[in-house]
């Protein structure tokens, strides 16, 4: 099988200024810009795994709980949930955020919904205020995968969770 394809719905979803633009752009570009504006867009993106094409639709917006919510809970196939390792407030509404997707997709096994936790601004450690170790034990908890990323300092640690979500797809979604 030459031509095997397999396209996933991405959402980045988290509270105000936790890097979510900056992870998006920084596995799109390579590159950390810095300010990003408040854009809503959806970006591609295909690379080769194992042979077969990829392609991440990925789904970057500013924080909002509005109806358009609804819309992308139910597009995408998988989820970056952004905090900052800063920001108590921005790492609860994740927490929040998981029970929303959970009951939002029903037709799915609870523990089958591809979910990944991400701790950015790793960098700003010495502002650190919620410590690794929630995030682990959070994600344990939801069967969640979790990382601790900067989007301004590494962008290996960001191609990591990418992938490891293509992974945990691959076994999910049938090829086309
Ligand atoms: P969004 O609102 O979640 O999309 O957040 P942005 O991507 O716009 O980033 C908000 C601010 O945090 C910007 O000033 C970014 O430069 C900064 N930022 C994003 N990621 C990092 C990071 O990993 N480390 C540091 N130090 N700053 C970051
Ligand atoms: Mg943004």
């Amino acid at each position: 099988p030459l031509h095997m394809e397999m396209d996933v719905n991405i959402v980045v979803l988290g509270t105000e200024s936790v890097g979510k633009s900056a992870l998006t752009v920084r596995l799109l570009t390579r590159r950390f810009i810095g300010e990003y504006g408040d854009i809503e867009s959806i970006y591609s993106h295909s690379f080769l795994v194992d042979g077969r094409e990829i392609t991440l639709n990925i789904w970057d917006s500013p924080y909002s709980e509005t109806s358009l919510f609804e819309k992308k809970v139910q597009w995408a196939d998988a989820y970056v949930l952004v905090y900052s390792i800063c920001d108590r407030a921005s790492f609860n509404a994740v927490s929040r955020l998981i029970q929303t997707i959970k009951s939002a997709k029903t037709y799915l096994n609870t523990e089958k919904v591809p979910i990944v936790i991400v701790g950015n601004k790793r960098d700003l450690h010495h502002r650190r205020t919620v410590l690794s170790e929630e995030g682990r034990l959070l994600a344990l908890n939801t069967n969640c995968h979790f990382y601790e990323v900067s989007a301004a300092e590494n962008y290996h640690s960001v191609l990591t969770v990418f992938h490891g979500l293509v992974n945990r797809m691959k076994d999910i979604k049938p090829t086309t």
